[in-house]
């Protein structure tokens, strides 16, 4: 039997969730901009509040960074309890354990309370490595956590065929469908109006309110919370130069059920979860660069995937999150003496976690309540270390702005149209693709994405099709050629 591999996440679209495109009111109290697991968790959390409330997306829910993750609720997290204590102290490290474990206690809370459907599954969390010289970076990992009094049990296996040198597990960690989760939790939000196919253009301060400018039309309201996974317009606290995008590929197969996940603690990503007789891995991760060469990385993890599992590869499809340089989140109000602009972001790849602690210190703060991570992640936050790794990550996105972009024998041109310049792509059928050359967000080179044939910003992720229409933000503005 030929077996043909998607190229789109596993997780299935439920087409029965119809949601407005057209907003009922452009009056509201809060606005939610982006429904990803952050704003739909917000949204949820504030349903009570007995304010106007309306959450608006630029495509459907959920159709972005959360549609394209692995979706393990896990507090293990590679090796990030070591990296706090480093670039912060002990305490930090201690305190955001805490928080995840807080928000793992609310999602899995929220699902039970709700009778989410969902597919929420407890698990065992393996950390591993697979190399020698990482067994006491494992061991400091482990001691860390047994510290913050979680038991932890030495393997020298996983469950299933695996090569490792050696191991750990903590119980008590889940995954879930976060597709599902999304589409079925916004039916317990009757309170709260949803409009998608709305995109939020700018943001502006009018006295004590704003008006909030979309393709859909000014919204007017008093409050804003911006969930859009990279903030889509440019926040102070110098947001641009404290994170990166990196990008990790995901591959799967049929494999027999196993109700474990496991990650690596080196610096090149191995992750396992299971989907009903699938598994799921991940791998080849990197930082987005104006030298990516794409074929490589797909073609090495689709190889890597195969060594490892011997089977036809059914799903591929590749994520990208926002790294912040000091490895916490940012949440929480834009400016400190700004309460009414809320943001969240860099969620270091378990936005799962983090998108749903973000939505609880976001409903404490417009609730007048108090939230013990609120000073962990403040926006307004500084670290030494962090203000290396910015200063650092400043060369790269100077090269970025500066360097004109690799291009590798792809039919990709560099012209002039009535003076301002274009990469022109001439494709199978000898028709002519033109897009503007630079990034519109902060004017960083796009690199041509050979494999999924779109044109990607290196600097903060922006991603655009082959004629230009934006498929990812930040950017809020198209590429194409304008009509003469
Ligand atoms: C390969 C990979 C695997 C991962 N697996 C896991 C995992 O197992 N566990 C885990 O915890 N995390 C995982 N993550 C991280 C996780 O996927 C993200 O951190 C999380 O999904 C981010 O959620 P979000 O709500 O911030 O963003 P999103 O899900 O991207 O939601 C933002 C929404 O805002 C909308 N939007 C954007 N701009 C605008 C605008 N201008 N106007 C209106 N709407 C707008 C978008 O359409 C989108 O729906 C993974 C990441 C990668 C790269």
């Amino acid at each position: 039997m030929v077996i043909s591999m998607k190229n789109n996440p596993i997780w299935d679209i439920n087409k029965n969730n119809k949601y407005n495109d057209s907003l009922k009111t452009n009056n509201v109290d809060i606005l939610i901009i982006g429904g990803g697991i952050t704003g739909i968790t917000t949204a949820y959390l504030l349903r009570n509040l007995n304010k106007r409330i309306l959450l608006i997306d630029k495509d459907n829910l959920g159709f972005d960074t959360t549609y394209k993750s692995t979706a393990k609720i896990s507090f293990i997290q590679k090796d990030i309890y070591q990296k706090l204590e480093k670039t912060y102290n002990y305490e930090t490290s201690k305190l955001y354990f805490e928080s995840q474990k807080e928000a793992i206690n609310i999602i899995t809370n929220i699902i039970k309370d709700e009778k989410i459907d969902c597919e929420l599954e407890k698990v065992n969390s393996y950390l591993f490595t697979n190399k020698k010289e990482s067994i006491n970076k494992l061991n400091k990992e482990r001691d860390l956590l047994k510290s913050f009094k979680v038991e932890c049990f030495d393997q020298q296996k996983l469950p299933i065929n695996y090569k490792i040198e050696a191991s750990f597990y903590v119980e008590n960690n889940y995954v879930f469908n976060p597709i599902k989760y999304i589409g079925n939790i916004s039916k317990k939000l009757n309170s709260i109006d949803i409009c998608i196919n709305t995109m939020a253009f700018n943001i502006k301060k009018e006295n004590n309110s704003y008006k909030v400018t979309t393709n859909n039309g000014i919204i007017n309201t008093k409050k804003v919370i911006v969930t859009t996974h990279y903030p889509f317009f440019i926040f102070p606290n110098l947001i641009p130069i404290r994170n990166y995008i990196s990008r990790e590929y995901v591959n799967t197969c049929n494999y027999p059920h196993n109700n474990f996940t496991a990650i690596n603690i080196d610096k090149d990503t191995e992750s396992i979860r299971f989907y009903k007789d699938n598994i799921i891995y991940v791998s080849n991760n990197h930082r987005l660069t104006n030298k990516i060469n794409y074929k490589v990385n797909y073609n090495d993890s689709k190889t890597k995937f195969k060594n490892n599992f011997n089977k036809e590869i059914l799903y591929s499809w590749m994520n990208q999150d926002l790294m912040t340089n000091d490895y916490l989140p940012i949440i929480g109000y834009s400016r400190k003496d700004n309460k009414n602009l809320l943001l969240a972001c860099g969620y270091n790849a378990w936005g799962m976690t983090n998108g749903v602690i973000a939505a609880k210190i976001i409903s404490d703060l417009i609730m007048n309540k108090k939230n013990k991570y609120y000073n962990l992640f403040r926006p307004d936050r500084i670290s030494l270390n962090g203000i290396i790794n910015s200063i650092i990550d400043g060369i790269f996105y100077a090269k970025a702005y500066i360097e004109a972009p690799f291009i590798k024998k792809d039919n990709i041109y560099k012209v002039k149209v009535n003076d301002e310049d274009y990469f022109l792509y001439i494709d199978k059928n000898k028709n002519k693709h033109y897009v503007k050359t630079k990034c519109p967000h902060m004017k960083c080179n796009l690199v041509f994405n050979k494999e999924e044939l779109t044109w990607d910003c290196p600097c903060h992720g922006s991603r655009f099709d082959i004629d230009g229409n934006i498929i990812t933000s930040p950017t809020k503005n198209d590429i194409k050629k304008k009509n003469n």
